[in-house]
């Protein structure tokens, strides 16, 4: 801020001394407001204006600065230059909760998105995932309609636990996210004590040509720390900005969050036979199979100068992948890699990607024009590929292209291939019984109960306890007891379960 001395004159957008900030032009002191004061309609104009549409999906969220360093040889899997020895790459990060609108309540129990922008001196390499491995559903035709069950009711513009638990207990894929939802990791304490997730499977290539599917995790170095649900309704009505005032004061006062990056790698002939479907959206792959292998750091060092700028334009879409990163045949990455891009065309305009906050840090030469607000310009570049006028030309051999074989087949709506070990409740099952202790099963059933029994239908209840007697049988037994269902439960004909897939 400029001293009292020295303080700017106000001028209107267009540079020009403006003579007062406090009184509109009248016809004399109660006489009409005169249409020609620019500078008044001007800032009404501008006012009228200064909001994009906000994200349909994580809306409300933080950012910061930083970098990731590389401090292992993943060479011998991938040739992505931000993953070579030694490497140190500016990004930027992004966490949210996913259903709630920008005013809404960090603490909120909720998936919280972990989004990073990596600015390579190949492009920029977005990672665009969740602090959970895994998501609700499997097959990006379900999304919308998920997403809608999260947020509000048509008539009534209120949320709506029956919605959610209606949608859960009719879409049984969903299982293991909701038991992570529900357990003690639903509310991180802050953004800096949570895990971050690519959650999708990737694909990388080496400087050989062989590739790999990959895994990525991204393990707090501050510690896992998670609110419990009182805490998080009362941190609710204190602070509703108690994630975003935290990340902001932790890199103030020179504490920088710190992420160690690990990656799974799986052959890529492994894929076909593995006992779980690897590009299921809902299935991790256990350590235990494929271990995790360290990589690097990610270190959030440095805070937005400004926050529409910096947090509420940037775009991030998984489509923007370098050389020696690829995609996979998993179904809801496939839909991202359209719909990211497409929300920001609308959101912020067709030019986003020159904004500051998106722009990559190498020269772009693409065949993309003009539109609205363009600024970066091509002097006499071509406009047409291919020409003869010295126009760029692309790169078959260094480009970011990286495929996978597909079997010659019908055009059909199928269903995610199933492997040996594929069901919807089994992994679930697995972190209750085997990663959960006693305390955290005894919060997940409070959690659980708590949330279904808010304006919950009884017929919807006995499918909720339904649901969880397939993740886990004592777990349903708790979830019975705590509904007030437990007759209803245990006496047959059972309320109908979605069966077993
Ligand atoms: P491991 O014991 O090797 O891994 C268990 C993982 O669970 C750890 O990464 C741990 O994270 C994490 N975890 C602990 N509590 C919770 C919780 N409440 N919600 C979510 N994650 C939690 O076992 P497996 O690899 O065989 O996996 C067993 C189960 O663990 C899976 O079915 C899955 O539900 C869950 N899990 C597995 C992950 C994987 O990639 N294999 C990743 C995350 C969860 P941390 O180290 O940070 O404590």
């Amino acid at each position: 801020m400029a001293s009292e001395e020295k303080r700017p004159t106000t001028t209107t957008d267009s540079g020009v001394p403006a003579t007062n900030d406090e009184r509109s032009l009248t016809v004399g002191p109660q006489g009409p407001t005169a249409l020609h004061d620019h500078y008044v309609v001007q800032k009404m104009q501008h006012f009228n204006r200064e909001r994009v549409p906000e994200r349909v999906v994580h809306a409300k969220g933080s950012g910061a600065h930083g970098f990731f360093e590389v401090t292992e040889d993943v060479s011998q899997y991938t040739k992505a230059d931000l993953f070579q020895p030694g490497k140190r790459t500016p990004l930027f990060a992004r966490f949210s909760t996913v259903a709630g609108e920008q005013g809404s309540p960090d603490t909120a129990r909720d998936p919280r998105g972990f989004a990073i922008k990596f600015y390579t001196e190949q492009g920029n390499y977005d990672l665009v995932g969740n602090n959970t491995p895994v998501f609700f559903v499997r097959d990006a035709s379900k999304f919308q309609d998920f997403i809608h069950s999260q947020k509000r009711l048509p008539d009534t513009g209120m949320r709506s636990n029956e919605m959610q638990w209606d949608f859960w207990t009719l879409s049984p894929e969903s299982a293991h996210q909701v038991t992570i939802l529900m357990s003690d990791r639903g509310v991180p304490r802050t953004y800096r004590h949570m895990n971050g997730f690519g959650s999708h499977t990737f694909s990388w290539q080496n400087a050989g040509g062989e590739k790999f599917w990959i895994k990525y995790h991204f393990k707090t170095v501050q510690g896992i720390e998670n609110y419990t649900e009182d805490e998080a309704v009362e941190m609710a009505s204190q602070d509703p900005d108690a994630h975003r005032r935290d990340l902001r004061k932790a890199i103030d006062g020179g504490d920088a969050p710190e992420w160690k990056l690990e990656v799974q790698v799986m052959p890529f002939a492994d894929a076909l036979d593995y006992r779980f479907n690897p590009f299921d959206l809902t299935k991790v792959w256990p350590h235990s199979d494929y271990p995790a292998i360290d990589v690097g750091r990610m270190v959030l060092d440095r805070n937005p100068d400004n926050f529409f700028a910096e947090v509420e334009q940037a775009g991030f879409s998984p489509s923007n992948l370098v050389p020696g990163i690829g995609l996979s045949p998993d179904k809801m990455l496939m839909g991202r890699i359209f719909s990211y891009h497409d929300t920001h065309l609308h959101r912020i305009g067709p030019n986003y990607e020159q904004l500051p906050i998106n722009s990559p840090k190498v020269e772009v030469h693409s065949y993309n024009f003009d539109g609205p607000m363009t600024y970066i310009h091509s002097g006499d570049q071509p406009v047409y590929a291919p020409n003869s006028k010295g126009g760029p030309v692309a790169d078959g051999e260094h480009g970011a292209d990286l495929g996978w074989e597909v079997e010659g087949g019908e055009l059909r709506r199928y269903e995610n291939p199933k492997h040996r070990d594929d069901d919807d409740f089994g992994q679930a099952g697995t972190l209750v019984r085997e990663v959960m202790d006693d305390d955290q099963r005894s919060a997940l059933v409070e959690n659980i109960v708590g949330h279904a029994s808010a304006e919950v239908t009884e017929e919807t209840q006995d499918r909720v306890v339904a649901y969880w007697a397939n993740v886990d049988q004592e777990i349903g037994n708790r979830v019975a007891s705590g509904l007030d269902r437990a007759e209803q439960a245990t006496t047959p004909p059972q309320a109908e379960v979605p069966s077993r897939v």
